[in-house]
């Protein structure tokens, strides 16, 4: 859609990616450490310094000790991580349960290393888990669920009593749960991020993946990491260390430094508030339907009531004839459910937000 959004000459609201600068002071470390001459391979699981200011992030925002040592990964984006986990821990045959709509790197993931992938459709319009569906699933095959919260593409998340009927249902199993949590600084109206680091029993059969992407509107860098009881970072290092070896050195040590001390992540929560709040305000006459965003910088809409076209075509429509361009929702079900909703992404300059919202209200 980014594609067919600069060949048309339309807005690009398609792929999730800021149009904000990442931090001038953030871009100097980066100069500066390539000046001072760290250039050459970072070592296998990330820079030590890196890890370290993680930790402290981690018990600053979940309470929780990680030793830096041996359960944080450092990671060439957050796809490295899920892709190093999926191919460390799933192997042919054994099932992983993906809830749907699903981030579009878990499927082909999961079948490069001989996984069935186990889809469970998640409540259209509010998006919630039928826990009892997934309970149903899990057998002696089942060998990862994967959750991903705040969620892309719809917005929703994860309430605490959501990680209880996960903990239940893995309770005495195999079971690993990979936990994507990109989006854990965009979380809106008062709610808390609920990571599989807050829960005791979860934290020890999870793996846990972020991406600095999102958090320093830097997602060309591709820098995230995982986090993960040492027993399963043993072997996701395993597949990392020749999967990328090593992640790009000048840039851990800048984010290393930027990290400390800084709560420099912290803002991102009104920020991110403030534009779904205007898109959502500047969008509340067009002929489309706002799905509650709890989280994340995506919001849906549904377009039910007043179109029956296939949401592929009218994304692409919209993209080619209205200059606006989006992502339809299908594509993220592995068999393309279509329940007729359009993703928007709104970390854009507000500028770019009005005019797109006018796109949709002249529709
Ligand atoms: N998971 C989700 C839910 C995402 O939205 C994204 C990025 N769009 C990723 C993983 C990948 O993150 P990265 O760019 O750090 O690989």
């Amino acid at each position: 859609m980014s594609k067919m959004a600069s060949d048309y000459g339309a807005i690009n609201l398609s792929q999730g990616f800021p149009d904000f600068p990442v931090p001038d002071a953030l871009v100097d470390l980066v100069r500066k450490h390539m000046i001072e001459g760290h250039n050459q391979y970072a070592p296998m699981p990330g820079l030590i310094d890196l890890r370290e200011q993680i930790a402290e992030k981690v018990f600053r925002l979940y309470q929780r000790k990680i030793d830096p040592d041996t359960e944080i990964t450092i990671t060439a984006g957050a796809t490295e991580a899920l892709h190093a986990s999926i191919s460390a821990i799933v192997h042919p045959g054994d099932e992983v349960i993906v809830l749907e709509p699903a981030y579009d790197s878990y499927i082909p993931s999961i079948k490069l290393n001989g996984g069935v992938v186990i889809p469970v459709a998640l409540h259209p319009g509010d998006f919630s888990v039928n826990w009892d569906v997934v309970k149903e699933k899990v057998n002696n095959r089942t060998r990862m669920i994967m959750i991903n919260t705040p969620h892309n593409p719809t917005g929703s998340i994860f309430s605490a009593q959501d990680l209880e009927q996960l903990a239940e249902i893995t309770r005495n199993t195999n079971i690993v749960v990979l936990s994507d949590e990109v989006y854990e600084h965009i979380v809106f109206d008062g709610e808390r991020h609920q990571s599989v680091l807050r829960h005791e029993e979860l934290l020890q059969r999870s793996v846990a993946v972020f991406s600095f992407g999102k958090t320093f509107h830097a997602t060309g860098w591709k820098v995230g990491y995982c986090i993960a009881p040492e027993i399963l970072s043993t072997e996701i290092r395993k597949v990392h260390q020749y999967l990328q070896f090593s992640v790009h050195t000048p840039t851990q040590f800048a984010l290393a430094e930027y990290m400390n001390g800084l709560k420099s992540y912290q803002y991102l929560t009104d920020f991110y508030q403030q534009k779904r709040d205007l898109f959502l305000k500047l969008t509340e006459n067009s002929p489309f339907k706002a799905l509650p965003a709890k989280g994340t910088y995506f919001q849906l809409f549904s377009y039910q009531e007043f179109s029956s076209m296939p949401d592929r075509k009218l994304a692409e429509h919209l993209t080619q004839k209205s200059k606006l361009a989006s992502i339809p929702i299908s594509v993220f079900y592995h068999d393309q459910t279509d329940n007729h909703y359009l993703r928007f992404c709104f970390a854009k300059g507000d500028e770019t937000l009005v005019r797109a919202a006018e796109i949709l209200c002249n529709l």
